[in-house]
């Protein structure tokens, strides 16, 4: 059979392809709204600083960062997107969804996040109390005035205050010292399902996205039957090129993006100048061969 190949045509869609791929884009990024040093108006200057063409806030569980982004952005040649880094549970592990270019206004989203944040409270309250039993001083009262009337409390809060305690040298040192599973200022906490945080996000017309694959540290079978949950269920894109990842997990990640037919989404996931990897729009770039999910938002105007 002989093929009839449309070459003028074939070479558009190339160089557009080209084009997107060469973009700065950067989708995971946080501010003060959540557990990032910085407001939502420094960190869209610092990514036009930096040379970024899109930039993603998506703080942990909130979108009330996302205003003072967009009122920043207006006006420049910064494409600003909307979004949100959602904790959910499944199987027993936080997994992170972040749910890009979702509408602000939606009702249930927001009811949603607002549930999380209260259940975020009543978690410090518990990680507290699991570190005085450890035998550390209060910290809660320090933690909650990192985070600001604004922001909302985490993990990260509760070690920015360890560390101006003088109690841990870095973000590093408190986390694996206290803060992660099995140390002792870890509690368990009941996230909403991946389910539920998927059905959300795509009830806001948002893309979801599953968040740094490698650090949720599954083994090969586990990680097949999320990816395969995460599909069903509607889920668009993966995390490939991201602050957390080596470059064996983007190599990893590329052939998974591949193989499951997943958009590509590339995010520094920067919190701060002094304690994140990369800065804003500083990620590596995402291997030449995959589908940019940016490419999706574009499309959807
Ligand atoms: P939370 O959502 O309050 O449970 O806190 C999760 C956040 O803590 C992540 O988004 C990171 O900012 C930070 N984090 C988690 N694990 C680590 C780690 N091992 N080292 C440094 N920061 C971490
Ligand atoms: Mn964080
Ligand atoms: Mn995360
Ligand atoms: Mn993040």
């Amino acid at each position: 059979m002989i093929y009839y190949v449309n070459l003028d045509k074939f070479y558009k869609i190339v160089t557009a392809m080209k084009i997107l791929q060469d973009l700065n884009v950067d989708l995971h990024t946080h501010s003060t709204a959540s557990d990032g040093s910085i407001t939502p108006s420094q960190l869209v200057n610092r990514a036009i600083e930096n040379g970024v063409d899109i930039l993603a806030l998506t703080d942990h569980d909130t979108v009330s960062g996302i205003p003072e982004g967009l009122e920043t952005a207006s006006g420049t040649d910064l494409t600003f997107i909307p979004g949100v880094e959602v904790s959910t549970m499944w199987g027993g592990s936080c997994i992170h969804v972040l749910g890009l270019d979702v509408e602000l206004n939606n009702v249930e989203l927001k009811k949603a996040l607002s549930l999380i944040q209260k259940g975020r409270f009543e978690r410090a309250e518990r990680i507290n109390l699991a570190l005085i039993k450890a035998g550390l001083p209060s910290i809660l009262e320090h933690a909650l005035s990192i985070a600001g009337s604004k922001g909302q409390i985490g993990r990260v809060h509760f070690a920015r205050a360890m560390i101006q305690k003088n109690l841990c040298e870095d973000i590093r040192d408190v986390f694996s010292r206290y803060l992660v599973k099995g140390k002792p200022g870890f509690v368990a906490h009941e996230w909403p399902s991946l389910k539920t945080v998927i059905n959300l996000i795509l009830k806001a017309n948002g893309l979801p996205v599953i968040a740094h694959p490698a650090r949720y540290k599954l083994p090969n079978n586990w990680l097949t039957y999320l990816l395969e949950e995460f599909a069903s269920l509607g889920g668009i894109g993966i995390e490939v090129a991201t602050g957390s990842h080596s470059f064996a997990d983007i190599e990893r990640f590329k052939k998974i993006s591949i193989e499951y037919d997943f958009k590509a989404s590339r995010g520094s996931d920067f919190h701060s100048p002094s304690e994140s990897r990369y800065d804003v729009g500083r990620a590596p770039y995402l291997p030449d061969c995959l589908l940019p999910i940016w490419a999706s938002i574009g499309l959807r105007g």
